[in-house]
Protein backbone atom coordinates (compact mmCIF):
# COMPACT_ATOMS: atom_id res chain seq x y z
CA UNK A 1 0.00 0.00 0.00
CA UNK A 2 1.53 3.15 -0.85
CA UNK A 3 2.53 5.54 1.91
CA UNK A 4 1.26 8.17 0.43
CA UNK A 5 -2.62 7.21 0.69
CA UNK A 6 -1.49 6.95 4.76
CA UNK A 7 -0.16 10.45 4.49
CA UNK A 8 -3.66 11.95 2.75
CA UNK A 9 -5.99 10.36 5.62
CA UNK A 10 -3.25 11.53 8.48
CA UNK A 11 -3.89 14.96 6.50
CA UNK A 12 -7.31 14.93 6.67
CA UNK A 13 -7.47 13.73 10.07
CA UNK A 14 -5.19 16.13 11.53
CA UNK A 15 -8.07 19.02 10.33
CA UNK A 16 -10.47 17.85 12.88
CA UNK A 17 -11.57 16.77 16.54
CA UNK A 18 -14.69 16.32 15.62
CA UNK A 19 -15.20 12.01 16.45
CA UNK A 20 -17.90 11.32 13.75
CA UNK A 21 -15.74 12.99 10.65
CA UNK A 22 -12.56 11.24 12.35
CA UNK A 23 -14.51 7.79 12.01
CA UNK A 24 -15.67 8.43 8.59
CA UNK A 25 -11.78 8.80 7.68
CA UNK A 26 -10.89 6.04 9.39
CA UNK A 27 -13.78 4.04 7.24
CA UNK A 28 -12.43 5.15 4.56
CA UNK A 29 -8.78 4.60 5.21
CA UNK A 30 -10.00 1.15 6.23
CA UNK A 31 -11.34 -0.25 2.78
CA UNK A 32 -8.75 0.78 1.05
CA UNK A 33 -5.96 -1.00 2.77
CA UNK A 34 -5.18 -4.54 2.39
CA UNK A 35 -5.60 -6.91 5.22
CA UNK A 36 -2.15 -7.57 5.72
CA UNK A 37 -1.03 -4.35 6.34
CA UNK A 38 -3.88 -3.44 8.20
CA UNK A 39 -2.38 -4.33 12.29
CA UNK A 40 0.55 -2.04 10.78
CA UNK A 41 -2.10 1.17 9.85
CA UNK A 42 -3.72 0.59 13.21
CA UNK A 43 -0.41 1.39 15.14
CA UNK A 44 0.42 4.11 12.83
CA UNK A 45 -2.21 5.81 13.50
CA UNK A 46 -1.90 5.29 17.24
CA UNK A 47 1.87 6.40 16.48
CA UNK A 48 2.79 3.09 17.63
CA UNK A 49 4.53 0.50 16.11
CA UNK A 50 3.53 -2.35 18.37
CA UNK A 51 0.74 -2.62 21.18
CA UNK A 52 2.01 -1.10 24.53
CA UNK A 53 3.06 -4.08 26.24
CA UNK A 54 5.31 -4.90 23.62
CA UNK A 55 7.40 -1.84 24.71
CA UNK A 56 9.24 -0.77 21.59
CA UNK A 57 9.93 2.79 21.49
CA UNK A 58 11.18 4.38 18.76
CA UNK A 59 12.99 7.03 20.94
CA UNK A 60 14.73 9.19 17.87
CA UNK A 61 15.38 12.84 19.46
CA UNK A 62 15.17 16.00 17.44
CA UNK A 63 18.53 16.37 17.11
CA UNK A 64 19.10 13.48 15.23
CA UNK A 65 16.25 14.21 12.79
CA UNK A 66 17.84 17.60 11.81
CA UNK A 67 20.62 15.96 11.37
CA UNK A 68 18.70 13.82 8.68
CA UNK A 69 16.64 16.05 7.31
CA UNK A 70 19.78 18.32 6.19
CA UNK A 71 21.36 15.25 5.15
CA UNK A 72 19.10 14.40 2.96
CA UNK A 73 17.85 17.84 1.49
CA UNK A 74 21.57 19.69 2.00
CA UNK A 75 19.73 22.18 3.49
CA UNK A 76 21.55 23.87 6.31
CA UNK A 77 21.00 22.82 10.02
CA UNK A 78 20.67 26.16 11.17
CA UNK A 79 18.28 27.00 8.42
CA UNK A 80 16.41 23.85 10.01
CA UNK A 81 16.23 24.33 13.36
CA UNK A 82 15.00 28.05 12.63
CA UNK A 83 11.72 26.84 10.98
CA UNK A 84 11.48 24.57 13.64
CA UNK A 85 11.36 27.28 16.43
CA UNK A 86 8.96 29.39 13.99
CA UNK A 87 6.60 26.42 13.64
CA UNK A 88 6.46 24.32 16.91
CA UNK A 89 6.52 20.94 15.31
CA UNK A 90 9.58 19.53 13.17
CA UNK A 91 7.37 17.65 10.92
CA UNK A 92 5.58 20.19 9.76
CA UNK A 93 8.71 22.80 9.20
CA UNK A 94 10.26 20.25 7.38
CA UNK A 95 7.28 19.83 5.17
CA UNK A 96 7.66 23.74 4.94
CA UNK A 97 11.19 23.60 4.13
CA UNK A 98 11.21 20.71 1.79
CA UNK A 99 8.35 22.09 -0.40
CA UNK A 100 10.65 24.57 -1.39
CA UNK A 101 12.75 22.08 -2.40
CA UNK A 102 11.13 19.53 -4.37
CA UNK A 103 11.23 21.99 -7.21
CA UNK A 104 14.68 20.40 -7.83
CA UNK A 105 14.26 17.01 -6.99
CA UNK A 106 13.11 14.16 -8.23
CA UNK A 107 11.16 11.30 -6.64
CA UNK A 108 13.65 8.08 -6.49
CA UNK A 109 10.69 5.56 -6.04
CA UNK A 110 7.07 5.63 -4.24
CA UNK A 111 7.26 4.83 -0.93
CA UNK A 112 5.41 1.92 0.95
CA UNK A 113 3.94 1.79 3.95
CA UNK A 114 5.23 -1.66 4.39
CA UNK A 115 8.52 -0.05 3.60
CA UNK A 116 8.41 2.25 6.10
CA UNK A 117 6.72 0.70 8.92
CA UNK A 118 9.54 -2.12 8.35
CA UNK A 119 12.32 1.16 8.38
CA UNK A 120 10.50 2.27 11.98
CA UNK A 121 10.83 -1.10 13.34
CA UNK A 122 14.46 -1.44 12.30
CA UNK A 123 15.19 1.88 13.89
CA UNK A 124 13.43 0.90 17.24
CA UNK A 125 15.31 -2.22 17.58
CA UNK A 126 18.78 -0.80 17.15
CA UNK A 127 21.00 0.04 20.04
CA UNK A 128 24.57 -0.01 20.96
CA UNK A 129 27.56 2.77 19.92
CA UNK A 130 26.63 2.91 16.55
CA UNK A 131 23.29 2.81 16.62
CA UNK A 132 23.18 6.87 16.27
CA UNK A 133 24.45 6.55 12.54
CA UNK A 134 22.52 3.57 11.29
CA UNK A 135 19.59 5.47 12.78
CA UNK A 136 20.57 8.34 10.78
CA UNK A 137 21.03 6.37 7.55
CA UNK A 138 17.87 5.11 7.53
CA UNK A 139 15.84 8.01 8.08
CA UNK A 140 17.51 10.19 5.50
CA UNK A 141 17.11 6.98 3.31
CA UNK A 142 13.30 7.41 3.83
CA UNK A 143 13.05 11.16 3.96
CA UNK A 144 15.07 10.92 0.00
CA UNK A 145 12.23 9.37 -1.38
CA UNK A 146 9.36 10.79 0.24
CA UNK A 147 7.44 13.84 -0.41
CA UNK A 148 6.83 16.55 1.82
CA UNK A 149 3.81 15.56 3.30
CA UNK A 150 4.96 12.05 3.64
CA UNK A 151 8.54 13.38 5.71
CA UNK A 152 6.23 15.44 7.71
CA UNK A 153 4.37 12.51 9.17
CA UNK A 154 7.32 10.14 8.83
CA UNK A 155 8.95 12.47 11.98
CA UNK A 156 6.12 12.65 13.50
CA UNK A 157 5.67 9.32 14.33
CA UNK A 158 9.56 9.01 14.87
CA UNK A 159 9.72 11.71 17.17
CA UNK A 160 6.51 10.92 18.72
CA UNK A 161 4.45 14.09 18.20
CA UNK A 162 1.55 12.60 15.47
CA UNK A 163 -1.26 13.51 17.67
CA UNK A 164 -4.33 12.53 15.48
CA UNK A 165 -6.73 12.44 18.74
CA UNK A 166 -8.00 8.95 17.98
CA UNK A 167 -9.41 7.27 20.96
CA UNK A 168 -9.28 3.27 21.00
CA UNK A 169 -12.91 3.64 21.15
CA UNK A 170 -13.01 6.10 17.82
CA UNK A 171 -10.79 3.07 15.68
CA UNK A 172 -13.59 0.12 17.03
CA UNK A 173 -16.36 2.20 15.57
CA UNK A 174 -14.86 2.49 12.58
CA UNK A 175 -13.26 -1.03 11.84
CA UNK A 176 -16.97 -2.56 12.99
CA UNK A 177 -18.51 -0.07 10.27
CA UNK A 178 -15.86 -1.00 7.37
CA UNK A 179 -16.21 -5.05 8.27
CA UNK A 180 -19.49 -5.43 9.37
CA UNK A 181 -21.57 -2.42 8.53
CA UNK A 182 -22.49 -2.23 11.68
CA UNK A 183 -21.50 0.19 14.36
CA UNK A 184 -23.01 -1.89 16.96
CA UNK A 185 -20.54 -4.62 16.82
CA UNK A 186 -18.40 -2.39 18.31
CA UNK A 187 -19.02 -4.33 21.59
CA UNK A 188 -17.55 -7.70 20.16
CA UNK A 189 -14.60 -6.04 19.08
CA UNK A 190 -14.56 -4.54 22.33
CA UNK A 191 -14.59 -7.76 24.06
CA UNK A 192 -12.01 -8.65 22.19
CA UNK A 193 -9.77 -5.60 22.73
CA UNK A 194 -9.88 -5.97 26.41
CA UNK A 195 -8.50 -9.65 26.50
CA UNK A 196 -5.98 -9.20 24.57
CA UNK A 197 -4.71 -5.40 24.55
CA UNK A 198 -3.71 -5.78 20.86
CA UNK A 199 -5.99 -3.33 18.76
CA UNK A 200 -3.50 -4.02 15.75
CA UNK A 201 -4.58 -8.18 15.91
CA UNK A 202 -7.97 -7.13 16.65
CA UNK A 203 -8.43 -4.89 13.72
CA UNK A 204 -6.47 -7.91 11.19
CA UNK A 205 -8.92 -10.60 12.71
CA UNK A 206 -11.86 -8.82 12.06
CA UNK A 207 -10.63 -7.55 8.58
CA UNK A 208 -9.34 -11.45 7.60
CA UNK A 209 -12.02 -13.57 9.48
CA UNK A 210 -15.13 -11.00 9.90
CA UNK A 211 -17.57 -11.17 12.80
CA UNK A 212 -17.40 -15.21 13.16
CA UNK A 213 -13.74 -14.90 13.87
CA UNK A 214 -13.76 -12.06 16.66
CA UNK A 215 -16.15 -13.73 18.37
CA UNK A 216 -13.82 -16.77 18.50
CA UNK A 217 -11.20 -14.79 20.19
CA UNK A 218 -9.73 -16.23 22.63
CA UNK A 219 -7.02 -15.30 25.79
CA UNK A 220 -3.75 -16.04 24.64
CA UNK A 221 -1.13 -16.75 27.45
CA UNK A 222 1.78 -13.55 27.85
CA UNK A 223 -0.75 -11.10 25.87
CA UNK A 224 -2.02 -9.04 29.36
CA UNK A 225 -5.64 -8.65 29.67
CA UNK A 226 -7.24 -5.14 30.16
CA UNK A 227 -8.31 -4.87 34.08
CA UNK A 228 -11.20 -5.00 35.71
CA UNK A 229 -11.74 -1.75 37.86
CA UNK A 230 -14.23 -0.93 40.67
CA UNK A 231 -16.81 1.99 41.63
CA UNK A 232 -16.37 3.80 44.53
CA UNK A 233 -18.94 3.75 47.59
CA UNK A 234 -19.19 5.96 50.24
CA UNK A 235 -20.28 3.87 53.26
CA UNK A 236 -21.25 0.84 54.18
CA UNK A 237 -24.85 1.28 53.54
CA UNK A 238 -24.34 2.53 49.72
CA UNK A 239 -22.32 -0.83 49.12
CA UNK A 240 -25.67 -3.38 50.17
CA UNK A 241 -27.74 -1.23 48.07
CA UNK A 242 -25.92 -1.46 45.25
CA UNK A 243 -24.64 -5.69 46.15
CA UNK A 244 -27.87 -6.78 47.85
CA UNK A 245 -27.35 -9.24 50.60
CA UNK A 246 -24.82 -11.41 50.09
CA UNK A 247 -21.05 -10.08 48.59
CA UNK A 248 -16.96 -11.10 49.13
CA UNK A 249 -15.47 -8.46 51.09
CA UNK A 250 -11.35 -8.07 50.40
CA UNK A 251 -8.76 -6.08 51.61
CA UNK A 252 -8.04 -3.46 49.37
CA UNK A 253 -3.92 -3.28 49.71
CA UNK A 254 -2.34 -0.45 48.85
CA UNK A 255 0.80 -1.75 46.41
CA UNK A 256 0.88 -2.03 42.90
CA UNK A 257 -1.47 -4.58 40.82
CA UNK A 258 0.85 -7.11 38.87
CA UNK A 259 -0.90 -9.10 36.41
CA UNK A 260 1.17 -12.62 36.13
CA UNK A 261 1.71 -14.96 33.11
CA UNK A 262 3.27 -18.08 33.99
CA UNK A 263 4.06 -20.72 31.90
CA UNK A 264 6.73 -23.57 33.51
CA UNK A 265 9.92 -21.28 34.79
CA UNK A 266 9.02 -18.36 31.84
CA UNK A 267 6.78 -15.14 34.44
CA UNK A 268 5.84 -11.72 32.56
CA UNK A 269 4.58 -9.62 34.84
CA UNK A 270 2.41 -6.60 33.31
CA UNK A 271 1.47 -3.49 35.28
CA UNK A 272 -1.91 -2.02 35.64
CA UNK A 273 -1.48 0.06 32.56
CA UNK A 274 0.28 -3.36 31.12
CA UNK A 275 3.49 -1.99 31.13
CA UNK A 276 6.22 -5.00 31.43
CA UNK A 277 7.16 -4.42 34.78
CA UNK A 278 9.58 -7.94 35.72
CA UNK A 279 12.42 -5.45 36.10
CA UNK A 280 11.32 -3.99 39.24
CA UNK A 281 10.63 -7.72 40.41
CA UNK A 282 13.43 -10.07 40.00
CA UNK A 283 11.97 -11.92 43.85
CA UNK A 284 8.64 -12.68 41.75
CA UNK A 285 10.22 -13.77 39.16
CA UNK A 286 12.40 -16.44 40.64
CA UNK A 287 10.17 -17.42 43.51
CA UNK A 288 6.00 -17.39 42.08
CA UNK A 289 7.20 -20.84 39.53
CA UNK A 290 7.37 -22.81 42.47
CA UNK A 291 3.69 -21.78 44.25
CA UNK A 292 2.14 -22.70 41.06
CA UNK A 293 0.28 -26.15 40.39
CA UNK A 294 -0.93 -25.56 36.66
CA UNK A 295 0.30 -26.08 33.58
CA UNK A 296 -0.14 -22.53 32.42
CA UNK A 297 -1.90 -19.33 34.16
CA UNK A 298 -2.87 -15.41 33.97
CA UNK A 299 -3.17 -14.62 37.84
CA UNK A 300 -3.80 -11.16 39.56
CA UNK A 301 -2.17 -9.83 42.09
CA UNK A 302 -1.49 -6.85 44.79
CA UNK A 303 2.22 -6.83 45.30
CA UNK A 304 2.65 -4.73 48.63
CA UNK A 305 5.50 -3.68 50.51
CA UNK A 306 5.81 -5.29 54.03
CA UNK A 307 7.82 -4.68 56.99
CA UNK A 308 9.50 -7.83 57.62
CA UNK A 309 9.52 -7.78 61.43
CA UNK A 310 6.23 -7.52 62.21
CA UNK A 311 4.60 -8.62 58.27
CA UNK A 312 2.46 -5.21 58.74
CA UNK A 313 1.36 -3.74 55.16
CA UNK A 314 3.44 -0.68 54.58
CA UNK A 315 2.28 1.98 51.97
CA UNK A 316 2.62 2.48 48.51
CA UNK A 317 5.26 5.07 48.53
CA UNK A 318 7.45 2.35 49.86
CA UNK A 319 6.97 0.25 46.87
CA UNK A 320 7.70 2.77 44.13
CA UNK A 321 11.61 2.46 45.95
CA UNK A 322 12.01 -0.83 43.50
CA UNK A 323 11.31 1.68 40.69
CA UNK A 324 14.50 2.49 39.54
CA UNK A 325 17.27 0.89 37.26
CA UNK A 326 20.19 0.68 38.72
CA UNK A 327 21.39 -1.63 41.94
CA UNK A 328 17.56 -3.29 41.85
CA UNK A 329 19.02 -6.08 44.18
CA UNK A 330 19.56 -3.84 46.65
CA UNK A 331 16.41 -2.16 46.51
CA UNK A 332 14.61 -5.98 46.63
CA UNK A 333 16.50 -6.95 49.97
CA UNK A 334 15.80 -2.93 51.56
CA UNK A 335 11.74 -3.36 50.48
CA UNK A 336 10.41 -6.39 50.66
CA UNK A 337 7.41 -7.64 49.69
CA UNK A 338 4.56 -10.31 49.33
CA UNK A 339 2.41 -10.80 46.22
CA UNK A 340 -1.51 -11.15 47.12
CA UNK A 341 -3.52 -12.59 44.75
CA UNK A 342 -6.94 -11.72 44.24
CA UNK A 343 -8.00 -12.93 41.12
CA UNK A 344 -7.50 -15.97 38.34
CA UNK A 345 -8.03 -14.89 34.36
CA UNK A 346 -6.86 -18.09 32.90
CA UNK A 347 -5.66 -21.75 33.88
CA UNK A 348 -4.55 -24.86 31.95
CA UNK A 349 -5.00 -23.17 28.44
CA UNK A 350 -8.75 -22.59 29.23
CA UNK A 351 -10.25 -19.03 29.87
CA UNK A 352 -11.34 -18.09 33.44
CA UNK A 353 -12.77 -14.55 33.28
CA UNK A 354 -16.28 -16.02 32.25
CA UNK A 355 -16.84 -17.90 35.38
CA UNK A 356 -18.24 -16.25 38.17
CA UNK A 357 -16.08 -14.47 41.62
CA UNK A 358 -16.53 -17.63 43.70
CA UNK A 359 -15.59 -20.44 41.15
CA UNK A 360 -11.91 -17.93 40.95
CA UNK A 361 -11.14 -17.60 44.02
CA UNK A 362 -12.21 -21.44 44.68
CA UNK A 363 -9.79 -21.92 41.38
CA UNK A 364 -7.23 -19.61 42.75
CA UNK A 365 -6.71 -21.54 45.99
CA UNK A 366 -6.53 -24.76 44.38
CA UNK A 367 -3.91 -23.92 41.92
CA UNK A 368 -1.49 -21.62 44.14
CA UNK A 369 -0.43 -23.36 46.97
CA UNK A 370 0.20 -20.18 49.86
CA UNK A 371 3.65 -19.31 51.73
CA UNK A 372 5.57 -16.44 53.22
CA UNK A 373 5.58 -14.86 50.09
CA UNK A 374 2.66 -15.86 48.31
CA UNK A 375 -0.57 -15.32 49.60
CA UNK A 376 -4.34 -14.99 48.69
CA UNK A 377 -5.56 -11.51 49.67
CA UNK A 378 -7.69 -11.96 53.10
CA UNK A 379 -11.35 -12.29 52.07
CA UNK A 380 -14.55 -12.93 54.17
CA UNK A 381 -18.61 -13.14 52.39
CA UNK A 382 -20.34 -10.44 54.19
CA UNK A 383 -24.14 -10.07 54.53
CA UNK A 384 -24.71 -6.79 56.51
CA UNK A 385 -23.00 -3.61 57.85
CA UNK A 386 -21.73 -5.40 61.30
CA UNK A 387 -19.78 -7.46 59.42
CA UNK A 388 -18.33 -5.19 57.00
CA UNK A 389 -17.52 -2.69 59.05
CA UNK A 390 -15.36 -5.49 61.54
CA UNK A 391 -13.60 -6.48 58.54
CA UNK A 392 -12.83 -2.66 57.37
CA UNK A 393 -11.43 -2.73 60.92
CA UNK A 394 -9.07 -5.45 60.44
CA UNK A 395 -8.09 -4.20 56.97
CA UNK A 396 -7.03 -1.06 58.52
CA UNK A 397 -5.36 -2.04 61.12
CA UNK A 398 -3.20 -4.69 59.09
CA UNK A 399 -2.41 -1.77 57.15
CA UNK A 400 -4.11 -1.27 54.21
CA UNK A 401 -6.66 0.92 52.42
CA UNK A 402 -10.06 -0.18 53.24
CA UNK A 403 -12.07 -3.02 51.60
CA UNK A 404 -12.77 -4.24 47.73
CA UNK A 405 -16.36 -5.48 47.77
CA UNK A 406 -17.15 -8.14 45.10
CA UNK A 407 -20.40 -9.36 43.51
CA UNK A 408 -20.27 -13.53 44.00
CA UNK A 409 -22.45 -14.07 40.94
CA UNK A 410 -20.49 -11.96 38.50
CA UNK A 411 -18.01 -12.89 35.77
CA UNK A 412 -14.43 -10.94 35.25
CA UNK A 413 -15.45 -7.94 33.14
CA UNK A 414 -12.11 -6.99 31.59
CA UNK A 415 -11.33 -3.45 30.75
CA UNK A 416 -14.40 -1.84 32.37
CA UNK A 417 -15.03 -0.15 35.43
CA UNK A 418 -18.40 -1.01 36.91
CA UNK A 419 -20.78 -2.24 40.29
CA UNK A 420 -19.39 -5.30 40.31
CA UNK A 421 -16.61 -4.21 41.93
CA UNK A 422 -16.97 -1.58 44.72
CA UNK A 423 -14.55 0.05 46.55
CA UNK A 424 -14.49 1.56 49.79
CA UNK A 425 -11.40 3.22 51.29
CA UNK A 426 -11.78 4.62 54.76
CA UNK A 427 -11.00 8.56 53.53
CA UNK A 428 -14.45 7.99 51.66
CA UNK A 429 -16.47 8.70 54.48
CA UNK A 430 -15.30 12.42 55.09
CA UNK A 431 -16.63 15.52 52.62
CA UNK A 432 -15.56 14.99 49.40
CA UNK A 433 -12.01 13.37 50.91
CA UNK A 434 -11.84 11.12 47.75
CA UNK A 435 -8.59 10.97 45.82
CA UNK A 436 -8.80 11.62 42.23
CA UNK A 437 -5.77 10.59 39.90
CA UNK A 438 -4.84 13.70 37.43
CA UNK A 439 -2.84 14.36 34.78
CA UNK A 440 -0.10 16.72 35.01
CA UNK A 441 -0.76 19.31 32.10
CA UNK A 442 1.39 22.40 33.14
CA UNK A 443 3.86 24.10 35.16
CA UNK A 444 4.16 27.72 37.23
CA UNK A 445 7.35 28.54 38.56
CA UNK A 446 7.68 28.97 42.36
CA UNK A 447 9.01 31.82 43.94
CA UNK A 448 10.66 32.34 47.34
CA UNK A 449 11.95 28.96 48.51
CA UNK A 450 10.66 27.06 45.41
CA UNK A 451 12.49 29.31 43.46
CA UNK A 452 13.72 26.82 40.13
CA UNK A 453 10.55 24.43 40.53
CA UNK A 454 7.31 24.08 39.41
CA UNK A 455 5.57 25.72 42.45
CA UNK A 456 2.01 25.32 41.28
CA UNK A 457 1.14 22.38 38.74
CA UNK A 458 -2.22 22.89 36.63
CA UNK A 459 -3.92 19.10 36.61
CA UNK A 460 -6.51 17.95 34.05
CA UNK A 461 -8.87 14.32 34.14
CA UNK A 462 -8.79 12.66 30.55
CA UNK A 463 -12.04 12.64 28.66
CA UNK A 464 -12.46 8.85 26.88
CA UNK A 465 -14.79 10.26 24.50
CA UNK A 466 -12.56 13.00 23.22
CA UNK A 467 -8.93 11.58 24.32
CA UNK A 468 -8.37 14.80 25.37
CA UNK A 469 -7.25 16.10 29.08
CA UNK A 470 -9.42 19.08 29.95
CA UNK A 471 -8.37 21.29 33.11
CA UNK A 472 -9.99 20.89 36.47
CA UNK A 473 -7.82 22.60 39.41
CA UNK A 474 -4.07 24.26 40.12
CA UNK A 475 -2.65 22.45 42.83
CA UNK A 476 -0.06 24.27 44.97
CA UNK A 477 -0.14 22.52 48.72
CA UNK A 478 0.69 19.06 49.76
CA UNK A 479 4.18 19.09 48.26
CA UNK A 480 7.39 18.43 50.65
CA UNK A 481 11.17 19.66 49.47
CA UNK A 482 11.62 16.48 48.41
CA UNK A 483 8.30 15.90 46.31
CA UNK A 484 8.79 19.02 44.32
CA UNK A 485 12.59 18.11 43.54
CA UNK A 486 11.48 14.50 42.44
CA UNK A 487 8.66 16.10 40.09
CA UNK A 488 10.86 18.82 38.84
CA UNK A 489 13.23 15.66 37.92
CA UNK A 490 10.12 14.16 36.20
CA UNK A 491 8.79 16.65 34.33
CA UNK A 492 11.36 18.81 33.23
CA UNK A 493 11.98 16.25 30.57
CA UNK A 494 8.41 16.38 29.26
CA UNK A 495 8.45 20.78 29.01
CA UNK A 496 7.26 20.65 25.41
CA UNK A 497 7.56 24.01 22.86
CA UNK A 498 3.99 23.95 22.10
CA UNK A 499 0.66 22.71 24.06
CA UNK A 500 0.03 19.35 23.37
CA UNK A 501 -3.41 19.39 20.76
CA UNK A 502 -4.83 17.19 23.38
CA UNK A 503 -4.66 19.22 26.70
CA UNK A 504 -7.48 21.27 26.80
CA UNK A 505 -7.10 24.13 29.05
CA UNK A 506 -8.18 28.65 29.03
CA UNK A 507 -5.28 29.05 31.62
CA UNK A 508 -2.07 30.02 30.53
CA UNK A 509 0.91 27.83 32.14
CA UNK A 510 4.01 28.89 32.42
CA UNK A 511 5.28 25.67 30.96
CA UNK A 512 3.03 22.93 28.96
CA UNK A 513 4.10 19.14 30.03
CA UNK A 514 3.45 16.09 27.40
CA UNK A 515 0.38 14.83 29.04
CA UNK A 516 2.16 11.52 30.80
CA UNK A 517 2.59 12.01 34.22
CA UNK A 518 -0.54 11.07 36.63
CA UNK A 519 -0.51 12.25 40.44
CA UNK A 520 -3.01 12.05 43.23
CA UNK A 521 -4.67 14.58 45.01
CA UNK A 522 -7.67 15.25 47.62
CA UNK A 523 -10.22 17.88 47.62
CA UNK A 524 -13.00 19.82 49.49
CA UNK A 525 -15.55 19.45 47.26
CA UNK A 526 -16.09 20.09 43.43
CA UNK A 527 -17.47 22.97 42.14
CA UNK A 528 -18.58 24.76 39.29
CA UNK A 529 -16.04 26.75 36.82
CA UNK A 530 -16.47 29.22 34.28
CA UNK A 531 -12.46 28.29 33.86
CA UNK A 532 -11.94 24.93 33.66
CA UNK A 533 -12.69 22.62 30.73
CA UNK A 534 -13.47 18.99 32.74
CA UNK A 535 -16.80 17.98 31.93
CA UNK A 536 -17.72 21.15 30.03
CA UNK A 537 -21.28 21.55 29.14
CA UNK A 538 -22.32 18.37 31.25
CA UNK A 539 -23.73 19.86 34.30
CA UNK A 540 -24.82 23.53 32.66
CA UNK A 541 -23.82 25.03 29.08
CA UNK A 542 -19.89 26.99 29.10
CA UNK A 543 -19.09 25.84 32.42
CA UNK A 544 -17.36 22.95 33.44
CA UNK A 545 -16.07 21.57 36.86
CA UNK A 546 -13.15 22.13 39.20
CA UNK A 547 -11.51 21.04 42.36
CA UNK A 548 -11.81 23.39 45.71
CA UNK A 549 -8.49 23.35 47.98
CA UNK A 550 -7.08 20.27 45.79
CA UNK A 551 -3.89 18.83 47.94
CA UNK A 552 -1.11 16.38 46.34
CA UNK A 553 -1.44 13.62 48.37
CA UNK A 554 2.69 12.51 47.73
CA UNK A 555 1.79 9.81 45.44
CA UNK A 556 2.81 9.99 41.88
CA UNK A 557 1.12 7.57 40.26
CA UNK A 558 4.10 6.11 38.17
CA UNK A 559 1.97 3.17 37.20
CA UNK A 560 -0.76 4.50 35.88
CA UNK A 561 -0.83 5.68 32.09
CA UNK A 562 -2.58 9.21 31.86
CA UNK A 563 -5.26 7.30 30.14
CA UNK A 564 -5.67 6.08 33.43
CA UNK A 565 -6.40 9.19 35.12
CA UNK A 566 -9.69 9.83 36.90
CA UNK A 567 -12.16 10.33 34.04
CA UNK A 568 -14.63 12.88 33.62
CA UNK A 569 -17.57 10.61 34.11
CA UNK A 570 -16.06 9.86 37.32
CA UNK A 571 -15.83 13.56 38.50
CA UNK A 572 -19.44 14.20 37.18
CA UNK A 573 -20.16 11.16 39.27
CA UNK A 574 -19.03 12.57 42.22
CA UNK A 575 -20.01 15.92 41.97
CA UNK A 576 -23.93 14.33 41.49
CA UNK A 577 -23.04 12.54 45.05
CA UNK A 578 -21.79 15.41 46.65
CA UNK A 579 -24.00 17.00 48.99
CA UNK A 580 -25.77 19.91 47.57
CA UNK A 581 -25.13 22.90 48.75
CA UNK A 582 -24.71 26.50 48.50
CA UNK A 583 -21.10 26.41 46.55
CA UNK A 584 -22.86 26.27 43.49
CA UNK A 585 -23.50 29.85 43.15
CA UNK A 586 -19.96 30.28 44.13
CA UNK A 587 -18.70 29.76 40.88
CA UNK A 588 -14.34 29.36 40.84
P1 LIG B 1 -7.12 3.45 43.21
O1 LIG B 1 -6.80 4.80 42.68
O2 LIG B 1 -8.16 3.46 44.26
O3 LIG B 1 -5.94 2.61 43.56
P2 LIG B 1 -7.42 2.46 40.57
O4 LIG B 1 -7.97 3.56 39.74
O5 LIG B 1 -5.98 2.14 40.46
O6 LIG B 1 -7.83 2.71 42.08
P3 LIG B 1 -9.59 0.83 40.93
O7 LIG B 1 -10.27 -0.21 40.18
O8 LIG B 1 -10.36 2.06 41.12
O9 LIG B 1 -8.23 1.16 40.26
O10 LIG B 1 -9.17 0.21 42.33
C1 LIG B 1 -8.67 -1.07 42.32
C2 LIG B 1 -7.19 -1.08 42.55
O11 LIG B 1 -6.94 -1.45 43.88
C3 LIG B 1 -6.59 -2.16 41.71
O12 LIG B 1 -6.08 -1.63 40.52
C4 LIG B 1 -5.52 -2.79 42.56
O13 LIG B 1 -4.28 -2.20 42.29
C5 LIG B 1 -5.89 -2.40 43.97
N1 LIG B 1 -6.36 -3.52 44.82
C6 LIG B 1 -5.97 -3.71 46.11
N2 LIG B 1 -6.60 -4.75 46.64
C7 LIG B 1 -7.39 -5.28 45.69
C8 LIG B 1 -8.31 -6.37 45.65
N3 LIG B 1 -8.54 -7.12 46.73
N4 LIG B 1 -8.97 -6.59 44.51
C9 LIG B 1 -8.78 -5.83 43.41
N5 LIG B 1 -7.93 -4.78 43.39
C10 LIG B 1 -7.24 -4.49 44.51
Amino acid sequence: MEFATLAESFNKMESTRKRLELTQFLVELFEKTPHNVISKIVYLIQGKLRPDFEGIELGVAEKLAIRAISKSSGIPIKKIEEEYRKRGDLGHASSIILEQKTQTTFLVEDITVERVYDTLFKIAKLGGSRSQDMKMKYISSLLNDATPLESSFILKILLGTLRLGIAENTVMDALAIAFSGNKENRKKLQHAYNVSSDLGKVAEIIAMKGLEGIEKFEIVLFNPIRPMLADRVKSEEEAIEKMGNQFAAEYKLDGERVQLHIEGDKVELFSRSLERIENYYPDIIEKIPKNIQADNIILEAEAVAINENTGEFLPFQELMHRRRKYKIEKAVTEYPITVNFFDILYCNGKSCVELNYKERREKLEKHIKEDEFAKYIPMRIVKNQNEIEDFMENSINAGSEGLMLKMLDKPYQAGSRGSHWLKLKREYRNELGDSLDLVVIGGFFGKGRRTGNYGTLLLATYDEDEDTFPSICKVGTGFSDESLDQLYQILHPKVSIKKNTRIISEMEADVWFEPELVIEVVASEITLSPIHKAALNVIRNDIGLALRFPKFTGKIRVEKAAEDASTNEEVITLYKGQKKVAHDKNLM
